[in-house]
């Protein structure tokens, strides 16, 4: 089994998340006492939210290249940025490191590709649904992607950072998702791709008929399978 790297905290709240799915997943696939091998690095998120709104992506990137070269020294195999928005800096990191990086739109590409989605909805930070380091990736991959007006971006922006990210998980928020859900449909969406890692904590499947592809859900799984392939 390989170790997983991971560069984590952004925000610790979903950095959880990926620390219970792995190992489950490697309990599920293996049993009895498996679990699974992870070497995390984990950074100060106010740091970080800091840079992101001063749009220093400089400074982020150094600090994502210093933490990325902390998890490969610890002897791990690969490397999650535990963050869709943070992968802006990815290819940055990925071409100083040796060890690969799995990069989450490819997996969340690949997962609507396989289901035959054609167009999809997208809902994560402003960097990420406005920037094509995110959006234009899926689009390279064939993928229509629609994403909020500017009053819902923001609302979907601002509940990330003031609450999802400090562990708040409200009802009228979860109302505020699904209607920018619904909005996303009307116009075409086929899916809704939670672009976000922390939007799992406030929508579930369960709240909505729309199909939904959970980013933490999918690149934990892919990080798995990539971890007990052979
Ligand atoms: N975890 C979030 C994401 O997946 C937002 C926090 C961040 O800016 O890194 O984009």
């Amino acid at each position: 089994m390989k170790t997983i790297g991971i560069i984590g905290g952004m925000s610790w709240e979903s950095s959880l998340m990926y620390y219970q799915q792995l190992n489950l997943a490697v309990k599920h696939a293996k049993g009895g006492l498996h679990s699974a091998k992870i070497n995390l690095v984990s950074v100060d998120f106010a740091e970080i939210e800091r840079l992101q709104h001063q749009g220093d992506w400089q400074a982020l990137a150094e600090k994502m290249l210093a933490a990325g070269l902390s998890v490969q020294a610890s002897g791990a195999d690969f490397l999650l940025i535990a963050t869709n928005t943070m992968h802006k800096v990815a290819e940055d990191v990925e071409q100083a490191l040796s060890i690969p990086l799995l990069h989450i739109a490819d997996a969340t590409a690949s997962e609507l590709l396989k289901d035959g989605v054609k167009r999809v909805g997208l809902l994560g930070t402003q960097f990420t649904m406005q920037q094509d380091f995110y959006k234009g990736r899926l689009q390279q991959r064939g993928l229509e992607v629609l994403v909020p007006d500017d009053v819902g971006m923001a609302l979907v922006h601002n509940i990330i950072y003031q609450e999802l990210c400090q562990g708040k998980v409200l009802n009228s928020s979860r109302d505020v998702y699904l209607q920018e859900m619904e909005k996303l449909k009307a116009a075409g969406a086929e899916a809704i791709i939670l672009g976000c890692t922390e939007i799992g904590l406030l929508v579930q499947q369960s709240h909505t008929a729309i199909r939904l592809y959970d980013t933490t859900a999918i690149h934990v799984s892919a990080a798995s399978q990539f971890a007990l392939a052979d």
